[in-house]
């Protein structure tokens, strides 16, 4: 392959978190950055910048995944939205922008995130804060405020959250500024032509695999060519993109790559591994009237509660959603209805783990990702999930909303006992699409591990990640505000703007 260009930092994928470290060293360092993204330019695409304009499955804008939920005992795949775009998914996602809560980073330090302090996190959140507009009350319709009466009903408190996080119910702060998405693109990087000198944003260039010579990654080959780096690579191609351009690099579980005919470069048995994601489960209803016309999005209001009277971090995560796009399967049959809502728990922390695996040795081949929802041997996800979905319905039943709901109409009130719904949501879970910790951040000797908490890939030089692919573990709100938040701490690191302990 024909070397094509030559840089000190390249970076790979325009996403969530890969625009904002691109943004970041260039303006740090004197150094050459290059920023590789094998989708679009959203600088003049409408429908991207714009929220509630996309379908996220457009091939134009995705990478087209299917994910299995369950690997055995009645799984079924699901569409699995990556977008593939500069921006990433943070410009077909649904904005809902919540900051990871202290006890969530408390978790990761005690994962093997050591010495990502309070401190420096909050310095991190703080700079996001001045880059990127959020909305934090934004006007909703008065079918989402009886959501949040409906908990409030239960002894729910109402808050702000960007104010105030963790347990509580309100509207879903939204990083959006009018309807223009506040992504990372949009926040850090347009306009494309007033870009640091020394930064350079290739769109429509699909990195296949990294070159490692005498242990360090020495260039990227991509579609375009050879691009060779005299510094670091930087992986922030998501957490399905990210381990398998290592795997096809031969940086992987050795077996599964020997399996997959490709040479070991390093062993490396986390990558791939450690799938986590907030699972969804729903009840749906159907009301008497259309559903209100909404101002931004489907999803305004939110209820993050502990099970039980425990004090401490939310375990349940519902996201109450004013449209229903699916067909929704009670038994065997398909019901389908005009107007409806839907009433979503998720497992705030789930311990379920799945995996992402090669297919092919091919690049443009899929990767497989198994999704393993309740499957954790302690059966923690799936009692949450039956606890989550009972108190689900007794807010749909609630005064506030019986006014709007008619009737319920999965799973059904023929659906009751513990094993009965259990089978519902083994049948019928969906995803909120919050896939991480596929190349987890952890301790040298902690053999799943894939980068140290400086970001460095074990066993190899000259390579970092910055992506959810690090995540140690899961944060019990919607991601993507941690994602940059990455972003902002892994050019701290490579910069040398912060040093670990
Ligand atoms: C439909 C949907 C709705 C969501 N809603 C929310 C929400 O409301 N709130 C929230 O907090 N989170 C939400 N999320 C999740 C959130 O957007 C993601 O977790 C976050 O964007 C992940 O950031 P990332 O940087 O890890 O990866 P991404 O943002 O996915 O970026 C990875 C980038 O790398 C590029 N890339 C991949 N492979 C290559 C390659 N080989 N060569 C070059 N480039 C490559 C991709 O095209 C992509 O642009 C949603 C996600 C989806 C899909």
């Amino acid at each position: 392959m024909n070397d094509i260009i030559s840089c000190d930092y390249l970076i790979i994928g325009g996403g969530a978190a890969g625009c904002i470290v691109a943004k970041r060293l260039a303006e740090r360092t004197q150094g050459k950055v290059i920023l590789l993204e094998a989708g679009r330019n959203d600088e003049a695409d409408e429908a991207a910048l714009y929220l509630d304009c996309l379908d996220q499955q457009d091939e134009h804008y995705d990478w087209g995944y299917v994910a299995k939920t369950v690997e055995y005992g009645g799984g079924f795949s699901i569409d699995y939205a990556r977008a593939k775009m500069l921006g990433g998914c943070a410009n077909h996602n649904d904005c809902a922008f919540l900051a990871p809560l202290a006890g969530d980073l408390e978790r990761w330090r005690t994962a093997g995130a050591d010495n990502w302090s309070a401190r420096w996190m909050e310095r991190c959140l703080q700079r996001l804060d001045k880059q990127i507009r959020v909305e934090s009350s934004p006007v909703g319709t008065d079918l989402s405020q009886a959501f949040i009466d409906a908990a409030k009903r239960m002894g729910i408190a109402e808050k702000d959250f960007r104010q105030n996080p963790g347990s509580g119910t309100g509207w879903f702060p939204l990083n959006v500024e009018g309807r223009l998405r506040q992504s990372s693109s949009v926040c850090y990087l347009h306009p494309l032509n007033q870009l640091p000198e020394n930064l350079q944003v290739i769109t429509n260039c699909h990195v296949q695999s990294l070159v490692v010579d005498n242990n360090k990654v020495s260039a990227a080959n991509t579609d375009l060519g050879r691009i060779r780096v005299r510094g670091e690579t930087i992986l922030s191609a998501g957490s399905v993109n990210t381990p398998q351009i290592l795997m096809l690099s031969g940086i992987g579980p050795a077996q599964h790559l020997r399996d997959m005919d490709i040479d070991v470069v390093h062993d490396l048995t986390g990558v791939g591994a450690n799938l986590m994601d907030h699972a969804a489960a729903n009840i749906t209803f159907e009301l008497y009237q259309e559903s209100p016309a909404w101002n931004l999005t489907p999803c305004e209001s939110t209820l993050l509660m502990r099970l039980g009277q425990q004090c401490g971090d939310p375990d349940i995560l519902f996201h109450f959603v004013l449209r229903l796009r699916e067909k929704y399967v009670s038994g065997n049959s398909f019901k389908h209805v005009a107007h409806g809502v839907k009433i979503a728990p998720n497992v705030a922390r789930p311990r379920s783990r799945g995996s992402v695996k090669l297919k092919s040795p091919q690049i443009g081949v899929a990767p497989e990702i198994n999704l393993n929802y309740f499957s954790d041997p302690e059966d923690y996800d799936m009692r949450t999930m039956l606890g989550a979905l009972r108190i689900a319905r007794e807010i749909g039943n609630s005064d506030s909303l019986k006014p709007y709901f008619k009737r319920e109409i999965t799973p059904g009130l023929e659906v009751m006992s513990d094993r009965n719904l259990e089978s519902y949501i083994r049948e019928t879970c969906e995803t909120v699409y919050h896939p991480a910790g596929t190349c987890k951040m952890g301790r040298a000797k902690d053999a799943d591990s894939v980068v140290t908490p400086d970001l460095k890939v074990k066993g190899i030089d000259g390579l970092r990640i910055a992506d959810a692919s690090v995540f140690p573990d899961m944060v019990s709100v919607n991601i993507c505000n941690t994602v940059m938040m990455i972003g902002e701490a892994a050019a701290d690191l490579i910069s040398g703007e912060y040093k670990l302990g």
